[in-house]
């Protein structure tokens, strides 16, 4: 698979992810990763490792959900 994005501006590059919101596929410098911690109400005292959750957008959906 290649980059849609790429393949917009007329190159090919090979894909490594895909864009959580719209499927396209993305290569390593047109996605966007990022990270969301899981808030979770914590019990008493305890400090549970939280690992924080991956998702990947493109940038088309990136701005849509900054501008949203
Ligand atoms: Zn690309
Ligand atoms: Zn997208």
């Amino acid at each position: 698979m290649e980059c849609y994005e790429c393949h917009s501006l007329h190159r090919s590059t090979s894909a490594v992810a895909v864009c959580r919101e719209c499927g396209v596929a993305l290569c390593a410098s047109h996605l966007h990763v990022e990270t969301q911690q899981m808030r979770k109400e914590a019990g008493l005292g305890k400090s549970t490792s939280e690992v924080p959750a991956r998702r990947v957008v493109c940038p088309t959906c990136r701005r849509a959900e900054l501008s949203a």
